[in-house]
């Protein structure tokens, strides 16, 4: 094999960018155009340079930088992920992706191999949305598809345009290049699918689409000793039947999609009052679009029959709905299991059941996902760990996928 990554470059960086925006209980936290993120493109940058890719930050804040490829008219290869974190998440979210694109182009130029087409590096901002509340708005913005920033604003009232004129990172504003010829993005998995397999890699075939639905139910309120039994209208009723009929839903689908009630708000909320309102959130996803359609569907079914056993009405509210379900590009999916082959480890293909900048890029070039094992399936917490022989294959795979695309 003619390119080989450098593992322990790749952890010591790793945990170095970990101490950027570091909580007292071993998470971090680092907020798009805060002060931890600009400290975090001030290393990311210094090690890009080394690797021989200039840096410079976009519109959007977004950190890349670019390595000159050998033959000077083919579009850039990029890899990537992004620089912000959840509040108090984890070391690996996001970090891994970004550390281990520059770990490829660093051990490209260790082996002394100058990459045909130019390799772009890309640490995406706020792609948790944790600051605006529009996730992946980094690589919204790249895409051309991201709200204005003036209308976005932060808990403290500021807008983004603001945030984003203030932030310093000493580097020149540039756009992106475009277009690319391929994304491939390293993260961990957030799931304990590839441990219970048992499995050190994954290969994602499509990400998944995400709708969202507030439902109330509306009863009467009445006294909880004087109500006999079968005149009450308990709007709690209908919204425990639906709890047990959306995990039903869900559990029917054979895999194919996850459901959750995440929020019930019961009102009045008092011991001694039959509850009169209730209001609960229901979350499905799936990376199968028509599921994900009929499966919102039979949600709404399903409460209106909820409604109709107790004698309730029933209000829906269609609160948020994500994109569609995207499948990741064939040939690409096919060049990391390849790569995979090449360097002799399993792997297995399966969905991302939490959005990337990945989804947002796969509109504008072809892109892949490699996915590695997280330690009991934890993640978004400071207990997000994975392996670091893991952390290694996982660069390694991607280092071998970008070989393979740099040669075809
Ligand atoms: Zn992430």
């Amino acid at each position: 094999m003619a390119v080989q990554i450098n593992a322990e470059r790749l952890r010591t960086r790793l945990v170095e960018l970990s101490e950027v925006g570091r909580t007292p209980d071993g998470g971090v936290t680092r907020f798009s155009y805060g002060t931890e993120h600009a400290g975090a493109i001030r290393r990311v940058s210094r090690w890009m340079r080394e690797a021989g890719a200039e840096p410079a930050v976009d519109a959007w804040g977004n950190l890349f930088g670019v390595v000159p490829g050998e033959a000077g008219t083919l579009s850039p290869i990029a890899a990537g992920s992004h620089l912000d974190t959840v509040p108090n998440g984890g070391v690996f979210d996001g970090a891994l992706g970004v550390v281990a694109a520059v770990e490829v182009a660093a051990a490209f130029r260790d082996a002394g191999v100058r990459p045909r087409h130019p390799l772009l590096l890309l640490a995406f901002a706020e792609e948790e949305g944790t600051s605006y509340g529009t996730g992946c708005l980094g690589s919204l913005g790249i895409a051309g598809r991201a709200p204005a920033p003036e209308a976005l604003h932060d808990a403290a009232g500021r807008s983004a345009a603001d945030a984003l004129r203030a932030f310093d990172t000493g580097l020149p504003r540039r756009a992106v290049p475009m277009p690319m010829a391929a994304y491939v993005e390293l993260h961990v998995e957030q799931g304990p699918v590839l441990a219970s397999r048992d499995t050190p890699l994954g290969v994602v075939d499509a990400i998944v689409g995400i709708a969202r639905a507030v439902l109330e139910f509306v009863g009467e309120a009445n006294h909880a000793g004087t109500t006999p039994m079968d005149v009450r209208h308990d709007a709690l009723w209908g919204a425990a039947d639906l709890v047990g009929a959306v995990r039903r839903l869900a559990r029917d689908s054979g895999g194919r999609a996850v459901a959750t009630v995440g929020r019930l708000q019961v009102t009045p909320g008092a011991a001694n009052v039959v509850p009169g309102r209730a209001e609960v959130t229901v979350e499905v996803r799936s990376p199968d679009g028509a599921l994900l359609d009929a499966l919102c569907g039979h949600v709404d079914e399903e409460a209106r029959a909820c409604a109709g056993r107790y004698g309730l009405s029933l209000e829906v509210a269609r609160t948020w709905r994500s994109e569609a379900p995207v499948p990741l590009n064939r040939s690409i999916r096919d060049e990391i299991a390849a790569a995979a082959g090449d360097l002799g480890w399993p792997i297995v293909t399966m969905p991302s059941w939490a959005g990337h900048d990945a989804k947002i890029l796969q509109a504008l070039v072809p892109a892949g996902m490699i996915f590695v094992p997280s330690v009991g399936g934890v993640s978004h917490s400071p207990r997000e760990q994975t392996a670091w022989d893991d952390v290694g294959r996982g660069a390694q795979t991607l280092c071998r996928t970008i070989e393979r695309l740099d040669r075809s």
